[in-house]
């Protein structure tokens, strides 16, 4: 076999239909977000004379700018210091550091909950917790969202149990997926609170009410919530007081917190025994101690802090209206995602590129397999740190770029 041509040719499909991912060679400068420097792309298939310099970011999911936080970037100076680089090991043998303790100790507090579990992503907590889960709670069934990540997906199929598709936030499919089941199977119910790509959010106690009506444990993924929803930053569970009532919450301190790490919360019993059987747990190098710390006081500070939640959602809320009022196609959102509708792959990525080159404006172009074909779209995320006159710009920009392409616009 050939296989450097078989490896070509499958990359010459993606960019035929537009789905070759390009990396933005970024250096994001602390203090200076959303501005950052990008350096030339050394990347296959990118123009090599291309402009580079300042540019905006529109999509990082830094949604608060935690990133650059001075209380967070303090805490992993200090930690540095006191502690040295890595962790030193897996959790099991030598890699527990003082912080891994205090920030589940914080997140469970964060969640309400007994107990909460790290891991080295919030990818790795998905796809452990969730095999781990379905492959050993006896003859268990999964019963998932048709929009569920791709960390929840690959979890329940590693775990080999058994799943049913419900249909995106219907509690009544999942009621009718439910009621087929034998009554004294186990039965997990995976599903997130803010879906990333369209903002839309779940029916969280409808679905808890059906799930009790079965006896299934819920399993829910705040990720796109955790620190950006409820007094504290608990998600939209927190915010609709529904925490007490789903099994397990999981979050990422990769986004809104601005650092790195994933997590589990759920009853004492519950994440000692994912602690106990997880093999993505256990066979892994702890996170490095910075890294906990500095997740650690950005949890702490968005528990007190309401400032960047506010001025998030005033932020979100702005963008929305003055696209809706340049005629530019948003998608309906109830969060803080601002999904503008392209609808064609490669037409999609052109107007990133044009963004990029001409307005020093960065847009990462969503296409399939991320979302549905002929759903492409830019997937704006406006921070606090975003200003009035980054959205004017914007504005502007894509107004330009609407016309001279002549894509599809909504009267205003
Ligand atoms: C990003 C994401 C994850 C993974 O979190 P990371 O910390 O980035 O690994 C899990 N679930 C959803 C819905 C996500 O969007």
């Amino acid at each position: 076999m050939d296989y450097q041509s078989f490896f070509d040719q499958q990359l010459t499909d993606l960019r035929q239909e537009g789905r070759y991912r390009v990396f933005a060679d970024l250096e994001r400068r602390a203090g200076k977000f959303p501005q950052a420097t990008c350096h030339p792309s050394r990347q296959p298939g990118e123009n090599p004379g291309e402009p580079c310099g300042e540019v905006t970011v529109w999509c990082s999911n830094d949604y608060l700018g935690m990133g650059q936080h001075p209380d967070v970037l303090k805490a992993m100076h200090e930690a540095i210091d006191r502690c040295g680089a890595g962790a030193g090991g897996t959790r099991n043998i030598s890699g527990t550091n003082h912080y891994h303790v205090l920030l589940e100790q914080e997140l469970a507090d964060l969640h309400q909950k007994e107990a909460a579990l790290l891991f080295t992503s919030g990818y790795v907590s998905n796809w452990a917790a969730l095999t781990t889960l379905a492959a050993r709670l006896p003859d268990c069934v999964v019963v998932s969202d048709s929009k569920n990540h791709a960390s929840m997906i690959e979890g329940i199929r590693h775990s080999r149990a058994e799943k049913r598709i419900f249909k995106h936030n219907d509690p009544e499919d999942l009621a009718r997926k439910l009621a087929d089941l034998d009554p004294d199977r186990a039965k997990l119910v995976a599903f997130e609170s803010v879906y990333s790509m369209d903002g839309d959010i779940a029916p969280i106690a409808e679905i808890c009410d059906v799930a009790e009506r079965y006896g299934a444990m819920t399993y829910l993924d705040e990720v796109h919530a955790v620190g950006l929803y409820g007094p504290r930053g608990g998600g939209i569970a927190e915010r609709e007081g529904l925490m007490d009532r789903v099994t397990v919450i999981e979050g990422t301190l990769g986004k809104a917190f601005g650092v790195l790490g994933g997590y589990i919360t759920g009853s004492a019993a519950l994440v000692d025994f994912v602690r106990s059987y997880a093999s993505g747990f256990i066979f892994t190098t702890a996170l490095p101690p910075a890294v906990a710390a500095g997740a650690l006081a950005s949890v702490r500070h968005l528990k007190r802090s309401k400032i960047e939640r506010a001025r998030h959602q005033e932020r979100a809320a702005s963008l929305k209206w003055l696209l809706t009022q340049a005629g530019l196609p948003v998608m309906p959102s109830d969060s803080h995602i601002v999904p503008v509708l392209v609808g064609e792959p490669c037409k999609c990525k052109a107007v990133t590129d044009l963004l990029w080159e001409r307005y020093g404006i960065y847009v990462q172009p969503i296409n399939y397999p991320t979302v549905e074909r002929g759903t492409e779209r830019l997937r704006l995320t406006p921070s606090p740190l975003h200003s009035d006159d980054d959205m004017d710009r914007l504005v502007a920009a894509l107004c330009e770029i609407w016309s001279e392409f002549e894509l599809v616009r909504e009267a205003a």
